[in-house]
C-alpha cells in the first residue's frame, strides 16, 4: 500500500510506516505478509472499509516488459467466500435494494434480493414500504447493503439497520437492460416474470456487484487460463434464484427475531445463553445447519406443507434405526454447497475435488436408507438424490486419494487416466533409476571404491571422485565442480538422461495441472446437480435433526390449523434445556384473544409468552414442539414489543423504541397475528404508562383483533381486561415460604393480587409496621381512599382475582376506612399523598426508596389528620 491508502491501513492496522524514493518524489508505504493477510484484511473490513487485491495476472517469465497487474478481488463484508474470513458455516447473505418506478414517479415499492456469494443462494422479493424491507431483510440479517438510484443515505439505514454497511454501487447496473442481461445469462431469464420491474434491477445489480468482487473476468484468467474472454465474469454456481412472496412465510421481523432470541444469544450478566437455533441443532453437516435456520427464517404459512415436514419427523421420530443411520452418513458430507461453487469459480484444488467426491459417494447409501421411507418429502428426496455416478467416476479416475494442496508441482494426477502422462512419469522413473544404478556401474568400471553419485540443486546429477582417484577418471568424465578434497564430474550420458528427466518431469507437471482443470471443469459443468443433491441432503438433514431433538426431548406432533391456542404442559424449547428444572404450562387462548398476564418480577411472564410464540414458529417451521399435546392455529406474524430496557437503538430514547415498535404492530398486525408486549408504557411515568396501556388493549381487542399477550406490572390493567368480552386475565404469583419469596411458575386464571412489591421490601427486612402500613395503602387505592368508598368493594378485577389474601383483606378493610375517617378533614392532603403513590413505579423501585417514601408519606398524612 502507497500513499494515502498506506497512512490510512497503518494507522488501521498498526503498521509501521516507512518510505520510499524513486523519480516520481518520496512517498509513504506500508506492507502486510501476503501469505497471512487475513488478520488485516479482517481488521480493515471490521472498521468498515472494503478490500482491493490487486495481482500480477501474467507469467513474467512468458510476457516481454512489464507483466500484467489486476484487482482480482475485492473483499467487502457482504460477499466473503474466504473459508478463514467466513464466520463459521452459516449464511452471509448481501442484500441489494432498488426503487420501483422512474425517476419522476418513485412509489414506496422495492424489489430487494438477497445473495449468498459463498454459496450462491439467491433470493428475490417485492415489497412495500420502507418498514417492509427492513423486516424482510432482517430475516436475512446481510452483513452488507447494495443500493442504486432512488435509495438514498436517509434511506438506506431505516431499510437495513444502522449496523448494516452500505455500498452504493454504479447505478447503470440498476438499469433495466442491463439488469435483465445479467438476469438472463445467470438464470435463463430475463427477469420479465418477475412482479415488479425492482425485483429484476435489484436482482441484477446484485449479480454485477458479485462480479465486481470477484474482480470481473479476471478471476478466470488467474491459475493459468487464457485471458477473459468477456463472458467469464459469470459466476456459474449461481443458478438458481428463489423468488418468494414474502406473504408465503410466517413475517418474523428483526425486532421479534432478536427479542424472541431465535439466532442471536443474548448474554446475561456476563452469561451467553442458548438462542433457539442452538437448541434445534442437531444437525451433522454444514448443509443441513444452514437449511434449519432458513426453516426457522421463514416458517410457512401453507397448512400442507407444514404438515409434510410434521410427516416427515414423525417417521423419523419413529425409526429410531434409519435416523441414527442418516445421522451417521450425513456428518460424513462436507459442505458440497460451498465447494461446488469453488469448484465453479475455479478456486477449487485437488482435495476439493475429492471430498466432492467422497460426499457423493455417499448418496447412494443415503438413497438405501431411505428405500422403506413413506412420508412424501422422503420420498421426495430419495427420487432427488442423483447419484451422479460421472462425476464420481470422473474425479475418482483422475485425481489420486489424497493429493496435495499445490496445483502445479504434480501428484495430483491418478496413474492410469492418462496415457500421455504415464509416459512421461515412466522416463522420469526410468531415467531416475538409472542414475540410482550409475554409482554402482561407474565403481566397476573405474574401479573407484569411493565414487560417488550425488545431486544438487545448483549443478543437478554429478560424480564426485576424491583427489586421490582423480588419476583413474575415465575420459568421457567432464569437470563440473572443484571441492576441497574433491572433484565433481557429469558425463554427456548423464547430462542427457538427467535433461530427460527434466524435460519429463516439467511436462508432466503442467499436463496435471491441465487435465486436472479439464477435469474441474468438468464437474463445473455438473454444478446445477451437484446443487440439487446438496439440496436434498441439506433438507434430509434438517428432518432428520428435528427428529432427533423431537425424539430426544419429548416434544408432540402439533395439529396445526386449529381456531385458537391449545397448548397442554408447554414448555419453553430453550428455558427448560438451560436450567435444570421447568414448570410446563398450559396455554389456551382463542383467536383474536386478549390475554393480560400479570405477576411479580421473575414469575415467569416473559418466559411464558416466548414460549407460546416460540412454539408457534417452531410448529410452522415444521418442527415437533416442547408439549404433551398443542393444537396451533397458523400464525401470519409475530409481533414482539418486549423488554423495555435492553434495546437502546440509534440513540433514540427507550420510550422512543417501544411506541415505534407499537406503532408498527397496531398498523401492521392481523387477526392472525400473534402479539406479545411486555410491560409497554414502562417508559414513560406511570400515568401515562397505565393510559396507554390501557388504549393499546382496548384497540387491539376492539379493531386488531389479534391473538394477544400483554404481560404488565400495571395491575389496574386487569380491569381493562375484565370489562372486554374477549379479554381474560391471568397470572402468575408467588408466595412467601420461610420468609423467601418462592415463585412456583404455575400459570393460574384470574388476575392475582397486587401488591407484591411490599413482599420485597418484608423480606428485605423492613419492618412490620411499615410493610402493614403500606399493604392498606395499597389495597385502599388513590380512588377509593379519596371518595370515601368502603374497602373490600367487588371491582370487577377483585372478582376474578386469586384469593391468596382476601382473609386479612377483610380485617385490613376497617383500619382503612377508620383512617379514611380520620383523614376526613385534610382530604387535600391525602389526595396528594394518593397522586404521589400513584406516580410511584413499582417494578422500578428499591426497597430503601419505598421505605424512604412510607416513612415521608407517613409524615404527611400525620400531619393531615
Ligand atoms: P418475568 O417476565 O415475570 O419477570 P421471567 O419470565 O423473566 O419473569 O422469568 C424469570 C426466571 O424464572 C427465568 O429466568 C427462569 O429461570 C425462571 N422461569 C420462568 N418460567 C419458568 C418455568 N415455567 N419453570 C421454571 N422456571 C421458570
Amino acid at each position: 500500500m502507497f500513499c494515502e491508502a498506506a497512512r490510512t491501513v497503518s494507522r488501521c492496522c498498526e503498521l509501521t510506516l516507512t518510505t520510499r524514493e524513486d523519480s516520481t518524489g518520496e512517498y509513504d508505504m506500508t506492507g502486510i505478509p501476503v501469505d497471512n493477510a487475513e488478520p488485516y484484511v479482517e481488521t480493515l473490513l471490521d472498521a468498515g472499509f472494503r478490500v482491493a487485491i490487486a495481482e500480477q495476472v501474467e507469467d513474467p517469465g512468458e510476457v516481454s516488459g512489464v507483466a500484467d497487474r489486476r484487482v482480482t478481488r475485492v473483499v467487502t463484508p457482504g460477499t466473503l467466500t474466504e473459508d478463514e474470513l467466513l464466520d463459521g458455516d452459516g449464511h452471509n447473505f448481501v442484500a441489494c435494494l432498488a426503487r420501483e418506478g422512474s425517476d419522476d414517479r418513485r412509489a414506496d415499492r422495492y424489489g430487494l434480493a438477497l445473495l449468498d456469494v459463498s454459496t450462491g443462494d439467491c433470493y428475490v422479493t417485492a415489497v412495500e414500504g420502507v418498514g417492509a424491507v427492513r423486516d424482510e431483510a432482517g430475516r436475512f440479517a446481510p452483513a452488507e447493503a447494495v443500493v442504486g438510484p432512488g435509495v438514498d443515505e436517509d434511506l438506506a439505514p431505516e431499510a437495513f439497520g444502522p449496523d448494516c454497511p452500505v455500498t452504493a454501487h454504479d447505478p447503470a447496473t440498476f438499469d433495466r437492460p442491463a439488469a435483465s442481461q445479467r438476469m438472463r445469462a445467470y438464470f435463463g431469464s430475463s427477469g420479465a416474470d418477475l412482479a415488479t420491474d425492482a425485483e429484476g434491477r435489484a436482482c441484477g445489480a446484485l449479480l454485477a456487484y458479485a462480479e465486481y468482487a470477484r474482480g470481473g473476468a479476471v478471476e478466470h484468467a488467474r491459475d493459468g487460463d487464457d485471458a477473459d474472454d468477456g463472458t467469464g465474469a459469470r459466476l456459474g454456481y449461481i443458478n438458481h434464484l428463489t423468488r418468494y412472496d414474502p406473504r408465503e412465510y410466517v413475517l418474523l421481523d428483526a425486532v421479534a427475531l432478536r427479542s424472541l432470541e431465535l439466532f442471536e444469544r443474548r448474554a446475561v450478566r456476563g452469561v451467553e445463553g442458548a438462542a433457539l437455533v442452538d437448541v434445534l441443532d442437531e444437525t451433522a453437516s454444514a448443509l443441513g445447519r444452514r437449511e434449519l435456520t432458513d426453516w426457522l427464517r421463514r416458517p410457512l404459512l401453507d397448512t400442507d406443507r407444514i404438515e409434510a415436514r410434521h410427516d416427515a419427523v414423525e417417521e423419523l421420530v419413529g425409526d429410531v434405526r434409519t435416523r441414527e443411520r442418516l445421522h451417521e452418513r450425513l456428518a460424513d458430507v462436507y459442505d458440497l454447497e460451498r465447494l461446488i461453487s469453488r469448484v465453479s469459480r475455479g478456486r477449487a484444488n485437488a482435495r476439493d475435488l475429492r471430498s466432492l467426491m467422497a460426499t457423493l459417494d455417499l448418496v447412494p447409501e443415503v438413497k438405501a436408507d431411505l428405500a422403506d421411507a413413506d412420508a412424501d418429502p422422503l420420498v421426495d428426496l430419495r427420487a432427488a438424490l442423483d447419484e451422479l455416478a460421472d462425476v464420481r467416476e470422473r474425479i475418482g479416475n483422475a485425481i489420486v486419494e489424497d493429493p496435495p494442496v499445490e496445483l502445479t508441482e504434480g501428484g495430483v494426477v491418478a496413474e492410469g487416466y492418462s496415457d500421455e502422462l504415464d509416459g512421461l512419469r515412466e522416463t522420469e522413473r526410468a531415467g531416475k533409476a538409472w542414475i540410482e544404478d550409475l554409482q554402482a556401474r561407474e565403481r566397476e568400471r573405474t574401479g573407484i571404491d569411493n565414487l560417488r553419485v550425488g545431486h544438487n540443486a545448483v549443478h543437478g546429477y554429478y560424480i564426485e571422485v576424491t583427489d586421490a582417484n582423480v588419476d583413474k577418471v575415465p575420459e568421457d568424465y567432464r569437470r563440473r565442480q572443484t571441492l576441497k578434497n574433491a572433484e565433481r564430474y557429469y558425463t554427456p550420458e548423464l547430462k542427457a538422461r538427467e535433461d530427460e528427466i527434466l524435460r519429463a518431469e516439467g511436462r508432466a507437471d503442467d499436463l496435471e495441472y491441465r487435465l486436472f482443470r479439464e477435469v474441474r471443469d468438468a464437474v463445473a459443468a455438473e454444478t446445477e446437480r451437484v446443487q440439487d443433491v446438496a439440496a436434498a441432503l441439506a433438507s434430509l438433514d434438517a428432518l432428520v435433526s428435528l427428529a432427533e431433538v423431537a425424539a430426544r426431548y419429548d416434544y408432540v406432533r402439533p395439529e396445526v390449523g386449529a381456531d385458537g391456542f391449545d397448548i397442554e404442559a408447554g414448555r419453553h424449547p430453550v428455558v427448560e434445556r438451560t436450567q435444570e428444572s421447568f414448570v410446563p404450562n398450559d396455554a389456551g387462548f382463542d383467536r383474536g384473544e386478549v390475554t393480560v398476564l400479570t405477576g411479580p418480577n421473575m414469575s415467569g411472564k416473559s418466559t411464558y409468552m416466548r414460549q407460546v410464540a416460540l412454539i408457534a414458529i417452531l410448529a410452522q417451521a415444521g418442527s415437533f414442539v416442547p408439549a404433551v399435546d398443542a393444537r396451533l392455529p397458523v400464525v401470519d406474524r409475530v409481533f414482539t414489543r418486549v423488554g423495555a430496557s435492553d434495546d437502546i437503538a440509534g440513540g433514540q430514547s427507550t420510550f422512543m423504541v417501544e411506541m415505534t415498535e407499537l406503532a408498527e404492530i397496531l398498523r401492521s398486525a392481523t387477526a392472525d397475528s400473534l402479539v406479545l408486549l411486555d410491560e409497554v408504557g414502562r417508559g414513560t411515568s406511570t400515568t401515562d404508562g397505565l393510559a396507554l396501556a390501557r388504549a393499546v388493549t382496548e384497540y387491539v381487542h376492539d379493531e386488531v383483533g389479534a391473538t394477544t399477550l400483554f404481560a404488565t406490572h400495571h395491575h389496574e390493567l386487569t380491569e381493562t381486561a375484565a370489562d372486554l368480552p374477549r379479554a381474560r386475565n391471568v397470572h402468575f404469583s408467588a408466595e412467601q415460604v420461610d420468609g423467601e419469596v418462592v415463585f412456583d411458575h404455575e400459570i393460574q386464571e384470574g388476575a392475582g393480587t397486587a401488591s407484591y412489591g411490599v413482599e420485597v421490601a418484608s423480606e428485605a427486612g423492613v419492618p412490620d409496621t411499615v410493610v402493614e402500613r403500606a399493604r392498606e395503602l395499597i389495597d385502599g387505592d388513590g380512588e377509593a381512599a379519596s371518595d370515601d368508598r368502603p374497602r373490600g368493594v367487588d371491582r370487577s378485577a377483585a372478582a376474578n382475582a386469586s384469593t391468596d389474601r382476601n382473609d386479612s383483606a377483610t380485617a385490613r378493610t376497617d383500619t382503612v376506612a377508620d383512617r379514611g375517617a380520620r383523614a376526613a378533614d385534610g382530604v387535600g392532603d391525602l389526595a396528594a399523598v394518593v397522586d404521589r403513590l400513584k406516580g410511584v413505579d413499582l417494578a422500578d423501585t428499591t426497597p430503601l426508596e419505598a421505605l424512604n417514601l412510607l416513612a415521608e408519606l407517613q409524615d404527611q398524612v400525620g400531619d393531615a389528620s
